[in-house]
């Protein structure tokens, strides 16, 4: 088998290259993974008399008649019959060339549904060809290729049997498993069962195929999951070879924090502190992700592990993705450390000027934990020390972020924190070279939130609802329609809403937040609905993230239908933080569409952030879901993490096997899986 060089390009004009590349088709090798969406039997000929019964048929034919008919449009109309009776073809699109070979007396075959018209039996637009009397018939199932405008399937099975036909010859179709663990998971040869797929003999079982159950799919679906966890387990492996601060404490810094907290850890927290702290310690980079529901306590794990670094001797710093939020984190944790003598210093992009040098000369020379937003990975932003990069609500970051903040020291540790739970296949799959956390244990004294849905017409309702909340004593959110297209529009929409409320409800005090806000009148706002002196908070989603305000009892959503899931739901972990019975009040405008339907009713039936997030995941497929993450990950094309489960966690276990006890055949593996992917990133 080759293992090395550059993988061969498909051998095809350069215009159909390009065409194939379109849909991921850069190499011959790359041909062969292409698998069939479906097959169509035309091993068989059928009667015309049998014809009929919903399923697509191959008829040989005689054309008795053909013409050009223009009623009720131009099209083709030929009549054709075999020794049981006679059919009608219809073509509505057709070259002069083809009407001259469907000439009376031409013997054809044409695949295609055969359906009862007025005038008889008839097919519409069929497959078809000449044949000469006596051709035999196909040995096997034709495969039905995914394909890409300006490429027929025939192009394809032509240039995916041609690349078979080559790989058998140069022995490139070897199996990258070994025998005994190939035996072990009770898994077909690699190039038997890529055979089978491409060439499915005429009694193989369609139905399994189709369904991808049968054994032939089950090998390639693990061998493309076990190319993703080759992949990200040795990026994993290789980080380990990078050296990187050991962060021992050199005083009780974190021991003195947790006792000036007014709550004790949960033991979820406790168990994720020891696992960051026993990481930090070592000589390789941390690359730990935390994962909890919203109000997890994600925040005081997070401080605790700066501590460990600030009292090792380096710096910490603290990345969050909106203003709103990272100035939350920076009031909390200045609150929280500077009494206990840590200097810490705040970034964001919205400081000018000499509050903002100072920052920067802090953040490189004395201070121990720095805070901010995207501000921190700029150009000209330099740390002294950066021992430990935290990111939180790490998704909303992308690779390159992600990588900044890691530049600005050498091999920093870094953690990063997520409050869309991942699946735990997801997790397994897309996240296989980080190690992960979860904090599945809520703080107490959280009180479920109660969601109502409620159809728009009803508004009114809900503003009464909101004044005899705020009347208790307590304050609510209001949560403006999402706008994609236009965020003036948004910004509009956010006003109106406000002034509405604000005739609505006079005797309330309303305050308004959005994305264009100046960060100083921002942060007025959001502190003045923390101290209470805002009843109703209007916002758009700025708030959507880590905003913790215990107070806020009631959450308001309008149309609820244009969110996604797991903004609805971090949304909602907004409210249910004190110890006031809270409720999500979803306003919906009709008609719904069906994934707006089952939406809404995932987020009314569960409050279980994983299980929202698995629902999600069967809803959208994963593509979406790992958001910006994925630039680097493999993602699957064959696998089904929901169905293939099991397969996943064999993959697992076998890529650790083969990386130490196979590497050769680990490398085989990656390159026919991943070959042409890695040398694209290259370029
Ligand atoms: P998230 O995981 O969503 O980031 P936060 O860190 O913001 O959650 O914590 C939510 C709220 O719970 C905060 O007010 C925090 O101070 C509080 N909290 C965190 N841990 C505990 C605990 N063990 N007991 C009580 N309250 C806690
Ligand atoms: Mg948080």
């Amino acid at each position: 088998m080759k293992t090395g060089g550059v993988p061969a390009p498909i051998r095809a004009a350069e215009a159909l290259r390009k065409k194939l590349a379109k849909i991921g088709l850069y190499s011959e090798a790359d041909l062969l993974l292409h698998l069939p969406l479906r097959y169509e039997d035309e091993t068989r000929l059928t009667l015309v008399e049998r014809a009929l019964g919903g399923e697509p048929v191959q008829l040989e034919l005689t054309v008795v008649h053909s013409e050009v008919q223009f009623r009720p449009r131009r099209q083709l109309v030929a009549r054709a019959a075999d020794a049981s009776g006679e059919i009608t073809l219809r073509f509505l699109n057709f070259y002069p060339s083809q009407q001259a070979m469907l000439a009376e007396g031409a013997r054809i075959r044409v695949f295609g549904e055969a359906r009862g018209g007025f005038f008889g039996l008839e097919m519409v637009h069929p497959r078809w060809r000449q044949v000469a009397p006596g051709e035999p018939l196909p040995a096997a199932l034709t495969p039905v290729y995914p394909t890409t405008a300006g490429v027929g399937n025939a192009t394809l099975q032509k240039l995916i049997g041609a690349a078979l036909a080559e790989a058998e010859l140069t022995n490139a179709l070897a199996d990258t498993l070994p025998d005994d663990l190939r035996q072990r998971l009770k898994l077909a040869g690699f190039a038997r069962s890529l055979r089978f797929l491409h060439t499915p003999p005429p009694d193989a079982d369609r139905d399994a195929l189709e369904a991808r159950q049968h054994p032939a799919w089950r090998r390639l679906k693990f061998d493309e999951v076990l190319a993703q966890q080759l992949s990200l387990r040795r990026a994993y492996l290789a980080r380990r070879d990078q050296g990187a601060p050991e962060l021992h404490p050199q005083d009780d810094l974190a021991a003195r924090l947790l006792a000036s907290l007014p709550f004790g850890l949960t033991g979820a927290q406790q168990r994720a502190t020891m696992e960051i702290s026993n990481d930090l310690a070592r000589p390789y980079p941390m690359q730990r992700l935390l994962q909890g529901d919203v109000g997890a306590g994600k925040t005081i794990v997070a401080a605790l592990a700066a501590c460990q670094a600030i009292s090792a001797g380096w710096q910490a710093a603290f990345m969050a993705p909106t203003e709103i939020l990272a100035e939350q984190h920076y009031l909390k944790l200045r609150d929280w450390l500077e009494p206990l003598g840590v200097r810490v210093a705040w970034l964001s992009g919205s400081l000018k000027g000499k509050v903002k040098r100072a920052q920067l000369a802090a953040a490189a020379s004395e201070a121990q934990l720095v805070v901010g937003t995207h501000a921190l990975i700029q150009e000209g932003v330099d740390f002294a020390r950066l021992g430990l990069a935290i990111v939180d609500e790490q998704h909303r970051f992308g690779v390159a972020q992600r990588l900044a903040l890691r530049q600005k020291g050498e091999n920093p540790h870094q953690l990063m924190m997520s409050a869309t739970p991942i699946p735990r296949t997801l997790a397994m799959s897309y996240y296989a070279d980080l190690d992960v956390t979860v904090l599945d244990e809520l703080p107490p004294g959280r009180t479920p939130v109660k969601t109502r849905l409620v159809a728009d017409n009803r508004r009114a309702d809900v503003v009464g609802f909101v004044k005899k909340h705020v009347e208790e004593g307590r304050q609510a959110y209001w949560v403006c329609p999402l706008i994609e297209e236009s965020e003036a529009l948004q910004l509009q929409t956010a006003e109106e809403t406000f002034a509405q409320l604000q005739a609505d409800l006079p005797e309330l005090r309303i305050g308004l937040v959005h994305g264009r806000l100046k960060a100083d009148d921002k942060q007025a706002a959001m502190a003045a609905f923390a101290a209470g002196d805002i009843d109703v908070l209007v916002a758009t989603t700025v708030i959507e993230v880590g905003v913790d305000v215990p107070n806020a009892s009631l959450m308001v959503i309008e149309h609820a239908e244009r969110f996604g899931l797991s903004q609805l739901h971090q949304l909602r972990g907004r409210v249910g933080r004190g110890r006031y019975e809270s409720s999500c009040v979803l306003i919906y405008a009709g008609p719904l569409g069906e994934t707006a339907r089952q939406r809404l009713k995932i987020i009314f039936e569960h409050s279980d952030g994983f299980e929202i997030a698995r629902r999600d995941l069967q809803l959208r497929g994963p593509g979406e879901f790992v958001g910006a993450r994925q630039s680097g990950v493999p993602l699957l094309r064959y696998a089904d993490l929901d169905r293939d489960a099991d397969l996943v966690e064999q993959a697992r276990e076998i890529a650790e096997e083969m990386l130490t006890r196979h590497p050769a055949l680990a490398t085989a593996h990656l390159r026919r899986w991943l070959g042409s992917r890695e040398e694209l990133l290259k370029s």
